[in-house]
């Protein structure tokens, strides 16, 4: 058996990652800026009121007290959008919330502070220079990185830059993941179904996965247990990497392995629980990853082997690194001595996990993984895990 660790090596040595373009940053939320993106403006681009108020000269309003109010001609007013004014001593000039401030002017009064006067203004408490003032640059200066090379583009990171004056940025483009699910049983989710059949639920969760993962999944019409029409599909799939399920294992009717097996592809058996049978290689050279049918196996196939794959692909400096995620175990389970366990968890509190499914980590129990919130990493020398052991979590999606 072939440890996952040099598994998941031989299938990243199968990918290099996609090449570059550019896209307007309403194109670009989920991928990952394959560049620094410094900011063009700076944020705030002036200085602004961060208040309703009156722009003052701090020294000449710092007494006001409400039983000694300071009181000041109204010399203009400015509401956002507006350029600045100027303010000339022995004045306050009435400003808005981002509004440009007066030159002169050194801090805001808050409207509440004040009897709201627009001829004549009366202050009842003195405020200190920079009192509620957004000062520019304070958040970001021209030429300051907002975000890094290899970070994915958030909506968060998407508005940062937005607000510093880019509007374009260098993306990997998304890869395309051709998704064929193989098996003379399976019918779509909305047929009936007839004696020996099941719904086919891989492609839907191979499907969302790869969205889930940033990349842009292709469904393929499925195949059938005659290695013909899987070679067909395979002839026809334009993708960056393919991914088939199910038809691997040592049954009579592994069309995938009886169709690919010394034909590019290798069938190996990795030591890992669920998702031991596995194809790696290449079909008219394109990467392909050959999972297990089990719909639990596909998943942690994909959390483990998959998703590496794809990280490699979008110019990730380390796929499948990064800080191991750790949780105490709630409740416990017996693991699988010999081979690294995946077990699909749920959470009982911030973290705490519990297995998400009743009967164990089964991989044909799709249905109680839509509890499952991570997968608890089980080192292959454990045999039991404990309530208060502490475990390491893989989560399958970004
Ligand atoms: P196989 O390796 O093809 O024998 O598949 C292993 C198990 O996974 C069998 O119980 C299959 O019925 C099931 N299976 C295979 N493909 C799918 C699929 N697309 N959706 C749901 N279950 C599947
Ligand atoms: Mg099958």
């Amino acid at each position: 058996m072939r440890d996952l660790e040099s598994h998941v090596a031989r299938a990243l040595a199968l990918v290099a990652p996609l090449e570059a373009q550019s896209r307007p940053l309403s194109r670009a939320l989920g991928l990952t800026s394959v560049r620094d993106v410094a900011a063009r403006d700076a944020s705030p681009p002036f200085d602004n009121s961060a208040m309703d108020g009156y722009a003052v000269r701090s020294d000449e309003v710092r007494a006001a007290t409400t039983a000694s109010p300071v009181r000041l001609p109204v010399a203009g007013e400015t509401a956002a959008g507006a350029p600045p004014a100027e303010l000339r001593a022995g004045a306050a000039w009435r400003i808005m919330t981002g509004a440009p401030m007066p030159a002169g002017a050194d801090a805001v009064v808050p409207a509440e502070s004040t009897d709201g006067g627009t001829a004549w203004v009366e202050i009842a408490r003195g405020v200190d220079a920079g009192r509620h003032v957004r000062r520019a640059g304070e958040d970001a200066r021209p030429g300051d990185v907002i975000v890094r090379a290899g970070e994915t583009l958030t909506a968060a990171r998407l508005a940062a830059l937005a607000a510093v004056g880019v509007s374009e940025v260098v993306v990997v483009r998304p890869a395309r993941v051709a998704v064929i699910a193989t098996g003379d049983e399976l019918v779509d989710a909305g047929q009936a179904l007839g004696p020996g059949q099941i719904h086919d639920s891989n492609s839907v969760l191979l499907a969302g996965l790869v969205r889930e993962a940033g990349a842009e999944p292709v469904v393929m019409e499925r195949a059938s247990d005659a290695p013909e029409q899987l070679l067909e599909r395979l002839a026809a799939a334009d993708a960056d990497l393919i991914v088939t399920t199910g038809g691997v294992s040592v049954g009579a009717y592994d069309v995938v392995k009886a169709a690919l097996a010394g034909a590019g592809v290798e069938f190996v058996r990795v030591a890992m629980q669920p998702g031991k049978p596995q194809g790696l290689g290449a079909v008219h050279g394109t990467p392909i990853a050959c999972l297990p049918g089990n719909p639990v196996s596909v998943l942690v196939s994909f959390a483990v082997i998959v998703a590496p794959m794809l990280e490699r692909l979008r110019g990730e400096p380390t796929p499948g690194g990064g800080d191991p995620e750790t949780a105490t175990v709630a409740r416990g389970w017996r693991a699988a001595l010999g081979r690294r366990q995946f077990m699909p968890v749920r959470f009982t509190g911030p973290r705490t996990v519990e297995p998400a499914t009743a009967g164990g980590s089964g991989s044909h129990l799709i249905a109680s993984l839509a509890a499952a919130q991570a997968l608890a990493d089980v080192p292959a020398d454990v045999d039991d895990v404990t309530a208060g052991d502490t475990v390491t979590l893989v989560r399958w999606s970004r």
